[in-house]
């Protein structure tokens, strides 16, 4: 099942999203979009769960090459307010106790914040249901997306964009979610054999963003790499990334950060360089790239 090495000029995309978490596509037609759009390898990274890998690798299609990742909430707290951020983490061990009981209580925090918010809006006479949004996140891991789509079905917004706007989930009905302390999701990744991965790290239009002095610390903690290319970063914030991961010897990956039409971004719209994808696979011990045979 341990694919062979990717050729110098294979087209890699290493961050989506699935019905496992806030993503449209299932599993299975995850990696069939991933095969149409002339990928060779793609990471499937929910939010908080690796629910979608059984079924991504039972469907994957002949020529594509599966990382298991997970996209990890996470919070710096030792600044106030705390600040969100996102570590990608690939190839890790989805039995190792600690990580795997921490995922289970983000995901039941995620419920905890999607009922809070949507009380919120309900206060103000927004008639949005958080019994028919758990319904249609379906066991998913449930995000701000799946009130997104709420709000959309109520006539509210026209788009999920609108939806995240100052006026709505972006800061009136905004509110933090217990994450996982990022120092300590960098240690549990590593101790469950996987490569963590900084997501979009200068995306300011989200929220804050940290500085690059959390960056080294992180480094030093044993981060492996920093997401660059990204449609949330302008290229002169690219260049930023690319500039302090050489600094502090950390590789760069491109991904496209794919949501079905949660997102107007496509499969492979940003792309990883086959020696950042060969420092992953060489670097993880606990699961391998899966290829179909
Ligand atoms: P949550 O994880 O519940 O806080 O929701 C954050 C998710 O919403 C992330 O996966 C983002 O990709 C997505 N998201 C954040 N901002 C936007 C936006 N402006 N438009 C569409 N999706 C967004
Ligand atoms: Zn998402
Ligand atoms: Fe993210
Ligand atoms: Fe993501």
């Amino acid at each position: 099942m341990t694919p062979p090495p990717a050729p110098a000029a294979a087209r890699i995309d290493l961050h989506t999203h699935s019905t496992a978490s806030d993503g449209t596509l299932t599993p299975a037609e995850l990696v069939r979009a991933a095969a149409d759009a002339g990928l060779d390898v793609l990471a499937i990274t929910d939010h908080d769960t690796t629910d979608g890998w059984a079924p991504a690798v039972a469907a994957l299609p002949p020529g594509l090459t599966l990382v298991r990742g997970a996209e990890i909430s996470c919070r710096w707290y030792a600044t106030e307010p705390a600040v969100a951020l996102h570590l990608l983490a690939y190839l890790f061990d989805p039995e190792e106790p600690e990580l795997v009981a921490e995922l289970a209580r983000v995901r039941a925090a995620r419920e905890v914040r999607g009922e809070r918010i949507v009380e919120l809006l309900r206060a103000d006479g927004i008639d949005v249901s958080w019994p028919e949004i758990l319904a249609r996140a379906a066991g998913g891991t449930v995000g701000r997306p799946h009130i997104a789509q709420a709000l959309i079905r109520a006539g509210l917004v026209a788009t999920t964009t609108e939806a995240f706007g100052a006026a709505w989930l972006g800061e009136r009905y905004r509110l933090p979610k217990a994450d996982i302390d990022v120092f300590r999701a960098v240690r549990l990744v590593r101790a469950a054999g996987g490569v963590p991965v900084f997501a979009h790290p200068r995306a300011s239009r989200r929220g804050p963003i940290v500085s690059d002095e959390l960056i080294i610390e992180l480094a030093a903690a044993g981060l492996a790499g920093l997401e660059a290319d990204h449609e949330d970063h302008s290229p002169a914030e690219r260049a930023h990334v690319r500039g302090l991961a050489a600094e502090l010897g950390l590789f760069v990956t491109g991904s496209s950060d794919f949501h079905g039409t949660h997102k107007t971004v496509r499969l492979g719209a940003f792309t990883t360089a086959v020696e950042a994808y060969e420092r992953i696979v060489a670097d993880a011990t606990g699961v391998t790239p899966v290829a179909s045979t």
